[in-house]
């Protein structure tokens, strides 16, 4: 604890993935930020089995909150399929709120450093959103450069559309 004087439970530094635990402005563990195992971890809980309400055996799975990695997949498959519902030319209002939605998105992941750098990279790389084209090629570029920063190979982007939109047998 930073100087707060307070007697509650050290904050780890690292999780059990061996990834630095980042917590958020409330010194509370981010749990969109980090692996469930190390969010787990650094709240002290055990990690649970998912399983069904007792009684209600069609009821939802117990399913925990996203975790860094699931958001992550869920908004990447979520932002791609937009780039693949694009329009083949772009009209310049549809442009412009393709530019705001992204400079939003942008304020809004719940990753706050995953947004944090996304902005950066925005501000650096200007979004490409005259054709759909374009645009799914600039978000291939986008994604790369998280794989890059997290050490996950490059993407072949001439297989975008084959990825998001037409499917690989076409
Ligand atoms: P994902 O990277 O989630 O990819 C899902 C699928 O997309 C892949 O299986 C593949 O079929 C396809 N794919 C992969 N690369 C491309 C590409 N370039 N173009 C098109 N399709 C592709 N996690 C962090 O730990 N730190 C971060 O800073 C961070 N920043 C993020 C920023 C944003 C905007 C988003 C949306 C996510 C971020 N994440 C970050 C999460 C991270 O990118 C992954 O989503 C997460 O690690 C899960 O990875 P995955 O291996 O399941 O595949």
């Amino acid at each position: 604890n930073e100087g707060d004087g307070s007697h509650g439970p050290q904050k780890p530094a690292l999780g059990l993935t061996g990834r630095k635990i980042i917590y958020d402005k409330d010194g509370k563990p981010c749990r969109a930020c980090n692996t469930l195992l190390d969010f787990k971890m650094a709240t002290g809980a055990k990690p649970k089995v998912s399983g069904t309400f007792p009684g209600f055996s069609t009821a939802y799975a117990k399913d925990e909150p996203p975790d860094v990695e699931q958001l992550g997949r869920s908004t990447w498959t979520f932002l791609h399929s937009v780039a693949a519902s694009y329009p083949e030319e772009a009209s310049i209002s549809q442009q412009e709120d393709m530019k705001s939605f992204l400079n939003i998105f942008g304020k809004i992941y719940p990753c706050w450093f995953c947004a944090k750098d996304f902005t950066k990279y925005i501000g650096e790389n200007q979004p490409k959103v005259k054709t759909q084209e374009d645009f799914g090629r600039w978000l291939c570029d986008a994604h790369n450069s998280v794989n890059k920063k997290l050490g996950k190979p490059q993407f072949d982007c001439n297989l975008w559309k084959k990825r998001w939109k037409d499917g690989w047998d076409e």
